[in-house]
């Protein structure tokens, strides 16, 4: 119970010193990053912040790279020389994109730049990335050499295949001897200094990677520019997608050469710091030593991961959720020490769980032996999902986890000459294990593999599409169902692979997944605005296009900017358009939600939560945001007619939307009985297949032609 005390104490804020001679944008600025969870502190002038910093040390400093008297040049190069000021990450704002002003803050020790924006989002997110670049070079430096002197042995680097560009910590320029550090280098650049041999390992390795691989911890020696022979270890710790929807790949090389290499080295590169537990690399290299074994046993592997693990983190905060990882550990460690017994209540004969390793988040591995067959390892991983449901105790707090966990057990007598097929395979069971719902074990067969093989090209396909034109927007018409008019068109993505049209029920989840929604998304709002001119021209003038958004366009910080343009080019009114977004894509950020749809609303764009009465949004929340459609999510709509449940939850928000005087839209009205039920129930406002599917644009316009003139006519006649 002791350990509950220890992990109550809350994560303290990271801090900020932010230096710049501009008070208004200091005061801004320190406003919205105290707004995102920072503790800051500004100074207007840098000879207040180096006498502060000579008794502090914040976590991260951001100065302005255009000052009277020190400018941020020579301000970065004074911090340099403080005492704790070397390993101090320094954000470096240039107001204009100079190639000059950024080498020379490069030179003078600035560890990143960034242009100086009004766009906190963006800022904080690079403040992000930094924090933790830095919070992982300075964990990597302390536990290999801790009485290194001068370069640390281990630096951070970002990775941008798309641009094919890798940002390189400035640690990260002096152990390659470069000549000097820049803002970016080519990667083709840096795999060149990659001996041959290693080189195309490393570059099979990372392309692997790129299409959902696994995180490649492998060694490899270099020449650095000056000539000398070093030996690099590559440990990664994130595959992100950034603002702009392109992959960025970030993490450490560790210097393993002879200055560095000792028996601290070992341990960092085999062991996971947080859990103690050994790690992906010293699984691989476990798995390569195996031998045959004897003829009448098996090996096997699982994967295991906590189920929703990140809403539970996010629930919890950086620390508890570390200290529930360690947990997970401990308990799967302990598992493996005790006698299996089967799920089944039987003892098992045979089986054990040889060890357990942390992968990477909330990911483990089990590697298990002496299994007498099959079902033993099934049975084995059962026994450990069962393990995982009794409550855990963290921050004072009793909480539930679910594991999956998915196991490939190699037939008897086999080594693993291909570790790597091992880990895909235990992997793909395990994201089976995820998709059947979570909370158990299955083991893989053939089938999960050309599932995920599917996936795999799918998302190769997808990365491509917009770019050969394979991508079309078509659009749903939404009609007052009592007069049978027709007010406005819902635009949904389709593409075209393979000469096969995709709903985009099929392809949107990867898109999500991958973070190719942004792109798509921006080109989707475009499309919508062009359709919406093409319609208004055709006479149109009151329909109202409504376009699909992802939550992960809030979180670029540009989506209204992104939508004034799409606007103006078009010619068409804000009004005329309006926005979707699910209801539990809201609620993955309110805050966000919040303020960015705040932004789109101020434009005078409509904003709609899809697929209402499926999310778990509390009221309170919904009256913060400046909403103006409600849609009934589908699910309701089906059965309106016939059950009383669903016909009851419509029935509350045609009533609710009345209240906080909403539009309501009820969507995937299939049949005549649920068009008349809804009508009964107050909700006018329909679309679906009754009416009409999803129509490329010309049909649209065919469709708004032959409404528009049943709409003239009826006016005329009541004239
Ligand atoms: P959604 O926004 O809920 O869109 C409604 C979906 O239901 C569409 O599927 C539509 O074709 C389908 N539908 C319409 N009427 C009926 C009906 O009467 N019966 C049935 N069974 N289905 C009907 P679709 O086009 O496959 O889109 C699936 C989801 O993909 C959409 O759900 C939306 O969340 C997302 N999506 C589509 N286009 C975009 C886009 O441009 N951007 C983003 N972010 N998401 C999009
Ligand atoms: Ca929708
Ligand atoms: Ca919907």
């Amino acid at each position: 119970m002791s350990a509950v005390a220890t992990v109550t104490e809350q994560d303290p804020l990271p801090s900020l010193l932010l230096v710049d001679d501009d008070t208004m944008w200091l005061m801004l600025t320190g406003q919205a990053l105290r707004g995102r969870g920072y503790r800051v502190t500004e100074c207007d002038r840098a000879e207040d912040a180096l006498a502060l910093l000579a008794s502090e040390r914040p976590d991260l400093l951001v100065t302005d790279l255009l000052m009277p008297g020190i400018d941020g040049i020579e301000f970065c190069r004074r911090v340099r020389r403080l005492p704790n000021g070397a390993s101090l990450p320094v954000l470096m704002l240039t107001s204009v994109d100079q190639e000059e002003a950024t080498r020379r803050a490069y030179e003078a020790g600035a560890s990143d730049y960034c242009i100086k924006t009004v766009n906190w989002t963006l800022l904080a997110n690079r403040i992000r990335q930094l924090l933790h670049l830095g919070r992982l070079e300075q964990s990597a430096g302390a536990a290999i050499a801790p009485a290194a002197v001068g370069a640390a042995p281990a630096a951070g680097f970002e990775w941008q295949p798309a641009s094919r560009r890798v940002r390189m910590s400035p640690d990260l320029f002096r152990m390659l001897d470069w000549p000097q550090a820049l803002p970016f280098v080519s990667d083709r650049a840096l795999l060149e200094r990659v001996l041959p041999a290693d080189r195309s390992r490393l570059r099979r390795a990372m392309t692997r990677l790129l299409s959902g691989g696994p995180a490649p911890r492998m060694a490899f020696d270099v020449t650095t520019c000056s000539g000398r022979p070093r030996r690099f270890r590559i440990a990664l710790h994130q595959v992100a997608t950034n603002a702009g929807g392109t992959v960025e790949v970030s993490g450490l090389l560790i210097d393993c050469g002879p200055a560095a290499s000792d028996a601290r080295i070992h341990q960092l590169a085999h062991h996971d710091a947080l859990t103690g537990l050994p790690n992906r690399e010293w699984l691989l290299e476990r798995l390569l030593q195996l031998e045959p074994g004897a003829q009448s046993h098996c090996r096997g592997l699982a994967i295991l991961d906590v189920d929703r693990f990140r809403h539970v983190a996010e629930a919890l905060g950086r620390e508890a959720g570390n200290r529930l990882l360690t947990e997970v550990g401990q308990r799967l460690r302990r598992l493996a020490a005790a006698p299996l017994t089967r799920c089944d209540g039987l003892p098992a004969q045979e089986g054990r769980i040889e060890a357990v390793v942390h992968l990477s988040g909330s990911e483990f591995a089990l590697l298990l032996g002496e299994l007498g067959d099959r079902d033993v390892g099934l049975s084995i991983c059962k026994a450990a999902v069962a393990a995982l449901r009794e409550p855990f105790l963290v921050a004072g707090r009793e909480l539930f986890l679910r594991a999956s966990i998915g196991v490939y057990v190699a037939p008897c007598a086999t080594a693993a000459d291909d570790p790597g097929s091992w880990l895909g395979r235990a992997d793909l069971a395990r994201r089976a294990a995820s998709g059947a719902g979570g909370d158990c074990a299955l083991a893989f067969d053939a089938t999960m593999a050309e599932a995920g093989f599917d996936r795999m090209e799918m998302e190769r396909d997808l990365r491509y599409a917009l770019k050969r034109g394979e991508l079309s927007m078509h659009f749903q018409p939404q009609f007052a169902a009592a007069e049978r008019r027709l007010v406005g068109f819902e635009a949904l993505m389709r593409w075209e692979r393979q000469g096969k049209m995709e709903s985009a029920a099929r392809f949107i989840p990867l898109a999500e997944e991958t973070g190719l929604i942004v792109p798509l998304g921006e080109w989707a709002i475009g499309e919508a605005c062009a359709a919406l001119a093409a319609l208004r021209a055709h006479g149109a003038v009151d329909c109202v296009m409504s376009v699909n958004l992802s939550c992960q366009q809030l979180r670029t910080g540009r989506l209204p900017a992104v939508l004034a343009a799409a606007l103006v080019a078009n010619g068409v009114p804000a009004a005329s358009l309006e926005v979707e977004l699910t209801e539990s894509g809201m609620m993955q950020d309110p805050e966000l939600a919040v303020a960015e749809l705040g932004a789109i609303r101020a434009l005078g764009a409509g904003l709609a939560v899809d697929d209402f009465g499926t999310g778990y949004s509390s009221l309170a929340y919904l009256t913060r945001l400046p909403l103006t459609t409600l849609k009934i999510d589908r699910s309701f709509v089906q059965d309106v007619h016939t059950s009383a449940r669903s016909s009851a939850v419509a029935r509350a928000i045609v009533a609710l939307g009345a209240n906080l005087q909403l539009r309501v839209v009820a969507e995937g009205v299939e049949e005549e009985a649920q068009r008349e039920a809804l009508i009964e129930l107050g909700c006018d406002v329909q679309q679906g297949y009754f009416y009409s599917r999803a129509v490329p644009l010309d049909q649209a316009l065919l469709i708004a032609t032959r409404h528009g003139v049943a709409c003239d006519a009826a006016s005329e006649a009541t004239a």
